[in-house]
């Protein structure tokens, strides 16, 4: 038996074995559990896609179901590519995206993740996508950090937009909130408001990627609505099924899906996408969401476990910097706390403080290659939105015990 205080990878928000969700699926299952996407809709689907479309931050707002998040961002850089034709802008094909971030593991999506360790054997195949910094606060590439960062990392995205001519960037692409790449590094307050203003000045269309900041995660339903940003094109996965099935989506602004619609510009699918079952898993998810008040239990049990987590590990001298909104929270281990310096990858700390965490019973989520794209170790928490004050406690306790095994 463990403590499943990372949700598998940030994924499960309603905990296991939800009668609701095991009853929708299986109602819808046994009605319908295959259609093509190409010959019929379904109610399951044509009902989810109505009421997400009330919580997604853009008017209008249009899903394209898939089945996990990297098809989802593939499909988001497709439909992005696809705007721009049917508007007669054929120039626009570049995408933006971030060092230190994560978009997922299929070509497209690789190329646009800012991970170095995952990019590493396949580099002679990416390189088509542009990345501006990470947004990273613990190691801010601004020279005059922590005054105006948000402002700096505007600046070099619209220094990048210029220098490859505006007019053949099609969109850029980041997580509201670093994720995996980065443990849940959140940018500074006055970041999304200028890069959005960026790419609305610029043409450029804005993807939220919000496969692990969606539904609910940082505590809001989506990690956009920390800052009040209306992308053109969101994606999510992960926590919109939260693990009882493999969904996702990329949804658009009624204007985006305006400008397509008819065109024929955008010709797409997976025999996978469109799923009824998946549709009702999603459905049942997000009404789960919402009358159990679970994203406000995200945002208050969140708030508590980075209080918690600061104050059990701010004067362990190996723990740089604990971070994280709502149930998504990092823990930065470093060598010297002072410079900030890494430990070597060849000390494998990370590896060795999760599976000391799996020893003691609470399972805990790993990320590396943070610091300088090869050395660099996180661990996260994000547990289940259901998880118990008592839980979060034991969780935090035994993070310690881990850590003081592994480090001293
Ligand atoms: N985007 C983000 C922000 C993610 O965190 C992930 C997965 O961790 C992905 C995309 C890729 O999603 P999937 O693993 O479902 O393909």
């Amino acid at each position: 038996m463990y403590l499943d205080a990372a949700g598998g990878a940030l994924v499960v928000s309603l905990g296991h074995g939800d009668r609701e969700v095991l009853r929708a699926m299986a109602e819808q299952a046994g009605q319908i559990s295959y259609a093509h996407g190409t010959q019929f809709t379904t109610d399951s689907l044509e009902t989810y896609a109505a009421e997400v479309a009330r919580l997604l931050p853009f008017d209008g707002a249009r899903i394209y179901p898939v089945s996990g998040g990297s098809e989802a961002i593939e499909t988001a850089l497709k439909l992005s590519r696809a705007y721009h034709l049917a508007r007669g802008d054929d120039g626009r094909h570049k995408v933006i995206a971030r060092w230190g971030s994560y978009h997922g593991n299929t070509r497209g999506a690789l190329d646009a993740s800012g991970r170095e360790p995952l990019r590493r054997p396949y580099a002679p195949w990416l390189g088509q996508a542009l990345h501006v910094p990470a947004v990273y606060e613990y190691r801010c590439p601004n020279p005059s950090h922590p005054d105006r960062c948000g402002a700096w990392h505007a600046e070099r995205l619209d220094e990048l937009i210029r220098d490859e001519d505006p007019g053949t960037v099609a969109c850029f692409v980041a997580e509201p909130v670093g994720g995996a790449t980065l443990g849940a590094s959140v940018p500074p307050d006055d970041y999304w408001p200028a890069v959005q203003e960026v790419c609305r000045s610029r043409g450029v269309l804005l993807v939220a990627d919000e496969v692990m900041t969606g539904f609910g995660r940082t505590g809001t339903w989506f990690g956009c609505d920390h800052w009040a940003v209306r992308p053109d094109v969101l994606v999510a996965a992960k926590g919109a099924s939260s693990g009882y099935w493999p969904f996702g989506f990329a949804a658009c602004s009624g204007e985006v899906f305006e400008a397509i619609a008819g065109t024929g510009s955008f010709v797409h699918g997976f025999t996978y996408s469109h799923s009824a079952v998946g549709a009702a898993v999603a459905l049942a998810v997000l009404h789960r969401l919402r009358e159990s008040n679970l994203v406000e239990a995200s945002r208050t049990k969140g708030e508590r476990l980075v209080k918690e987590l600061t104050a059990g590990l701010q004067d362990h001298p190996h723990v740089g910097d604990v971070r994280g909104l709502g149930l998504m929270a990092g823990i930065e281990l470093v060598a010297d706390r002072d410079r900030r310096r890494p430990y070597d990858r060849t000390e494998r700390v990370t590896e060795r403080v999760v599976a000391a965490a799996k020893d003691r019973g609470v399972l805990l989520y790993s990320s590396t290659g943070c610091a300088d794209g090869t050395n660099g170790d996180l661990v996260m928490l994000g547990p289940p939105f259901v998880i118990t004050d008592e839980e979060l406690d034991e969780a935090v306790a035994l993070t310690r015990d881990s850590l003081a095994a592994v480090l001293g």
